[in-house]
């Protein structure tokens, strides 16, 4: 099986037709997304989410966000509290996960949720909302690499990655926003950071009034399975926090800051020379890549600031340079 590509740009009709066909038989299709390419599945079939897990090599106990095209559906499927609606009216379209209760009578399989009474729901912009929209149904949908790899944001990565493994994906160009969606959850009115995203933490802390608290201790481990462990990795090994250059290294830096040995580095990016930590998000996944295809054994990253979508970034790269199993 070789996938067939269709440039969304060129034919939304074809897009919006084979996508529907393709997703109706109960086959998972590649589609783009603001924060990432997803691999997207009827999340009310289990057949189809088994061929998620399956495609991706992904764990069955690392429940999958289920995207909606918009409050009002995704009000059909879980149970909002009132400051989670204030969240999903700031954010959504958006790079904004909610974990909620979901409903009993949802349709949503358990498989999709991982067989927990929550779900992690959330509105995409652009054509995939187009898309949900079309097919009534919410779309189970993790990023669509290989479990454990770099997140795909473009159709090329994909491909690269999936290609034989996949009937359709939709090219939708460069994803805007490159890291996945925030997820956080509400209790008892307090708002916790499961994962930080393309939503800073600022961000919601501007719009709710409230401080988001992070995770601590090990319960985090629980609430959010598969956070922690090795993700992200790239064939290379990772060094954090670099202040120079060393031979064979490929060099990832921020804002053109100045670096020993870069004369030795075999090369060198830079996130966003100007500093700006969104442009850096967008540009960390493909830059990850280019680094490990440079022929590095080490990519070298210099330290990136931790505040707005910094704290994603590091987060991102501290999974891409974790242990591995
Ligand atoms: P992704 O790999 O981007 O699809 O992200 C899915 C992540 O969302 C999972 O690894 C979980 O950490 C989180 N998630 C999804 N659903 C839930 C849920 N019901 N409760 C807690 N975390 C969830
Ligand atoms: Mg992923």
């Amino acid at each position: 099986m070789t996938a067939h590509i269709i440039d969304i740009a060129l034919d939304p009709e074809a897009a919006l037709a084979e996508a529907l066909a393709v997703l109706g038989e109960g086959y998972p299709v590649a589609i783009p997304t603001e924060t990432v390419y997803g691999l997207a599945a009827d999340a009310t079939n289990p057949a189809a989410i088994t061929r998620i897990y399956e495609t991706k090599g992904r764990p069955r106990f690392n429940p999958l966000i289920c995207h909606m095209a918009n409050l009002a559906m995704a009000e059909r499927y879980a149970q909002f509290d009132p400051l989670s609606r204030r969240l999903a009216q700031a954010f959504w379209p958006g790079p904004l996960t909610l974990i909620l209760p979901v409903r009993d009578d949802s349709g949503i399989h358990g498989l999709a949720t991982a067989g927990l009474d929550t779900v992690g729901i959330r509105v995409p912009k652009g054509f995939a909302a187009l898309l949900i929209a079309r097919f009534d149904r919410p779309l189970a949908a993790p990023s669509a690499n290989t479990s454990g790899k770099i997140s795909p944001t473009s159709a090329a990565h994909v491909a690269e990655d999936l290609g034989d493994r996949l009937r359709l994906i939709l090219d939708g160009g460069d994803a805007p926003v490159g890291v996945e969606s925030t997820i956080v959850r509400v209790d008892d009115g307090r708002i916790r950071l499961l994962r930080p995203g393309g939503v800073s933490a600022e961000a919601i802390e501007a719009v709710s009034g409230i401080a988001v608290l992070r995770p601590d201790g090990p319960s985090a481990t629980i609430e959010a399975p598969g956070m922690l462990a090795s993700h992200y990795a790239p064939g290379a090994a990772v060094r954090l926090n670099a202040t120079e250059a060393q031979a064979d290294e490929a060099l990832i830096r921020f804002g053109g800051q100045p670096l020993a040995g870069v004369d030795q580095a075999i090369a060198i990016f830079d996130l966003s020379p100007s500093g700006d930590l969104a442009e850096a998000a967008t540009n960390l996944f493909a830059t990850l890549k280019r680094a490990d295809a440079s022929g590095a054994t080490r990519i070298a990253v210099a330290a990136i600031p931790d505040h707005g979508l910094g704290e994603a970034i590091n987060d991102r790269l501290a999974r891409a340079a974790a242990p591995r199993d």
